[in-house]
């Protein structure tokens, strides 16, 4: 293969045509289309050595040596053509088709980091990034698309992956040989914590041939934050909280620059910002009535809709009687609490397991255990009806089954007396 390097090295990120003064290269040329056609003989091909050589202008003719004979050489039918290669710190990385392609490659480059909607204000390499106009046969040509990938990954072959609903990065590194640092490391762009389904995540580590730096202007809204007020009312409960008028956030207009490096972002300053509307404070009630006021109806209603008694209250259970009553159902079952109260006690407790304790007033408790999972905590304040917990078997239990306690100042009482 036969490579040309002409007199032109085009400036990468700049449309200009820059010439290169004192530029040694080891030049291989051949005779110009204009000198073969003349003496009317096939290709030939000419080693030059030069030094440090002005180039006066684009489109220069050059000077023919007389040709030592062990050069000369009748070359085959493969004719050589014009291409442009884009060199990294004087190394060819990829060869385009037309200087447009190269141009764009360099475009699509740019865009690849672009911040959507933002303004490009200065574009840098770490490395010399040149396009280099040259002639050769057989030359590799990349589509545009091609050698953006390229350049931008290190690899032919990229490999990447969709993040679907329910992924995490762990999974996905797993699935694809990888470790999560790894992917972690291949992908400095992404957000560990909040992938986005669509999210496109690298499977190897990137090895760009160029670093980018892009500084960028850009224009967008964001939200002001608003306050919270808190009203007191003793028609509430101590612990209870609601929302009186919700609040509302302001927004304002930033501009922005930012500098991202191979479209990670290294700084971000804001340059401007205009306060478009104010927010409104949220304004909650809080309150203050005490718990030891809180009374129940005094009637109940069934803890669930099934009742299905697999151990009756006060059997015999090996010298101790059961203090409660079991009440069979499916694990998952809804446990609703009984009356009006506040919640106690919400955790586990040994043999009990899971367990939820309700004090209704006037010396009222209900307990709930067993369960497997509980939606309330200690001081909340619970209504008739509401669901506290779901049927498990945590503790001592064999089979799934809710046991049910109703005492009175401390006394277990026979819970169906109340149901
Ligand atoms: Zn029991």
């Amino acid at each position: 293969m036969k490579t040309v390097i002409k007199d032109k090295v085009l400036d990468f990120k700049d449309k200009a045509i820059t010439r290169i003064i004192d530029f040694r290269i080891e030049k291989l040329s051949r005779l110009g289309n204009k000198a073969l056609a003349g003496i009317g003989v096939g290709f030939l091909a000419v080693v030059v050595i030069c030094g440090a050589v002005v180039f006066s202008g684009v489109e220069e003719t050059e000077e023919e040596e007389p040709l030592p004979a062990v050069l000369v050489a009748e070359d085959t039918e493969e004719e050589s053509v014009l291409c442009y290669s884009i060199q990294v710190d004087g190394k060819r990385i990829v060869t385009l088709a037309t200087e447009e392609d190269a141009k764009a490659v360099s475009d699509n480059i740019a865009a690849h980091y672009q911040t959507e909607g933002s303004e490009i204000i200065e574009i840098s390499y770490d490395e010399t990034v040149e396009i280099v106009e040259i002639e050769e046969t057989n030359p590799d040509i990349m589509t545009v698309s091609d050698a953006v990938s390229l350049i931008i990954t290190g690899t032919k072959e990229p490999k990447t992956y969709v993040v679907e609903e329910g992924d995490c990065l762990w999974d996905i590194a797993i699935k694809n040989g990888m470790n999560v640092d790894e992917l972690i490391a291949a992908n400095p762009q992404a957000d560990p914590d909040r992938l986005k389904i669509g999210t496109v995540l690298n499977l190897f580590e990137l090895k760009p041939y160029i670093h980018l730096t892009l500084v960028e202007q850009i224009d967008t809204t964001e939200n002001i934050k608003y306050g919270i007020k808190y009203e007191d009312t003793d028609s509430l409960y101590k612990g209870e909280l609601k929302v009186k008028l919700a609040g509302e956030y302001g927004q304002r207009q930033v501009k922005k620059q930012i500098v991202k490096q191979n479209g990670v972002i290294v700084s971000t300053q804001e340059l401007e910002s205009k306060v478009i509307s104010e927010p409104k404070d949220q304004v909650m009630v809080r309150g203050t009535k005490p718990l030891s006021t809180l009374v129940g109806t005094g009637s109940f209603v069934k803890p669930m809709s099934h009742l299905e008694i697999s151990s009756a209250f006060g059997a015999s259970r090996g010298g101790s009687r059961h203090l409660g009553v079991d009440l069979r159902n499916p694990k998952g079952t809804p446990i609703k609490v009984v009356d009006d109260g506040v919640v106690t006690f919400a955790g586990y407790r040994g043999t009990y397991g899971n367990m939820v304790i309700v004090s209704h007033g006037n010396g009222i408790e209900t307990r709930y255990a067993h369960c497997d999972t509980m939606s309330v905590k200690v001081g909340d304040v619970v209504k008739k009806g509401d669901q506290i917990a779901t049927v498990g078997n945590t503790g001592r239990a064999t089979g799934y089954h809710l046991h049910f306690e109703v005492r009175k100042n401390g006394v277990p009482q026979n819970p169906m007396n109340y149901l």
